[in-house]
């Protein structure tokens, strides 16, 4: 039996229509909309194609949006003054800043230099700190977990008492997402088990796996024999393995063997379409909830 595909692009589509009508009753409500600004430093391509990306969804959502580019040469101090502006400013909930950071800018003094309650991509260690104790505490969830957490949840997958296995332990991917799963609460209560390069069995591991996460960067890593029959399995990697001479688009691969996988698993994210596209949806989700939080509604 071939697997429900759990499309990320059809999941972002419902969460920014049910952030826009947030948005549009709280304008009602309040006068005011939620506050984004991206600090963009240099001109990297990539950073500057990314950031494109959330203004623009930002602007369609009725967000109060500010685009500040700051050139290359920026020096720290000026960067960690224009936080603090962006901090004290009440009209702006969100607070990102588009890395990586050019070279005389320590990026762990400039990401911790940002008000944790207006940290919407939840890397200060405040909120790190946060999602581990879980409940109320956590705000605010990391964009890229966030999403695979909602995926699973909107995929009706149950995950009280389910067996997760996520593979990869890093800060941005791996390790949230297991703490979120493990936590008390709806789309969590799961007994979670973490695996890396140094565990001894990873197919055993997979193998036992109700919900199957894997963030590893290696095309292809999990193999069908690896997975539990009717399992949720979602692919977080994105691995770049070629280039598709017409378009001049790069070609996309997870971690997973996707067409072997979906004849053994239940529900299965594609790569690309799966997670890639929630994590902005994610973001804005956050600033949404940082904004509600701030004008207490
Ligand atoms: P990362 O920092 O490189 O971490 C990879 C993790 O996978 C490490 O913990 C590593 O173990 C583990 N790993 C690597 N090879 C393995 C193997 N052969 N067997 C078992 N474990 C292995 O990567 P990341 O930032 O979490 O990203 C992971 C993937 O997700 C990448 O493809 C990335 O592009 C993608 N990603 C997608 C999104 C999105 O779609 N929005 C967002 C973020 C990341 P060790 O710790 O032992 O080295």
């Amino acid at each position: 039996m071939t697997a429900e595909l759990i499309s990320g692009t059809e999941i972002r589509k419902a969460i920014l229509a049910e952030v826009k009508e947030e948005v549009e009753q709280m304008k009602e409500k309040t006068g005011k909309v939620p506050g984004l600004v991206t600090i963009l430093v240099g001109s990297s391509p990539a950073s500057i194609s990314y950031v494109t990306l959330k203004v623009k969804t930002a602007i369609s959502l009725g967000f109060h949006e500010i685009q500040d580019d700051q050139p290359e040469d920026i020096s720290e101090e000026e960067l960690l003054k224009l936080i603090d502006k962006y901090n004290n400013d009440p009209d702006i909930h969100g607070i990102l800043v588009q890395l990586p950071l050019p070279k005389q800018i320590d990026d762990k003094k400039v990401l911790t230099a940002i008000n944790p309650d207006k940290d919407v991509d939840a890397f200060h260690p405040v909120n790190v700190g946060r999602l581990m104790i879980g409940g109320e505490e956590a705000i605010f969830h990391p964009c890229t977990p966030a999403g695979i957490q909602e995926m699973i949840v909107r995929s009706g997958t149950e995950t009280s008492g389910a067996e997760v296995v996520v593979v990869g332990r890093s800060n941005i991917v791996g390790k949230p997402i297991a703490m979120m799963m493990a936590q008390k609460g709806v789309g969590a209560n799961s007994t979670v088990t973490i695996v890396h390069t140094r565990t001894k069995d990873l197919a055993a591991h997979c193998l036992r796996a109700d919900i199957l996460i894997v963030a590893a960067g290696v095309p292809g890593l999990v193999k069908p024999e690896w997975i539990k029959p009717g399992s949720t399995v979602i692919d977080v990697g994105v691995n770049r393995i070629g280039m598709n001479e017409k378009t001049g688009k790069a070609i996309l691969s997870g971690d997973v063997d996707f067409e072997a996988a979906k004849e053994i698993c239940g529900k299965i994210t594609p790569v690309p379409g799966g997670v890639g596209p929630m994590t902005i949806a994610m973001l804005m989700k956050n600033t949404l909830k940082s904004a509600k939080y701030a004008l207490k509604v």
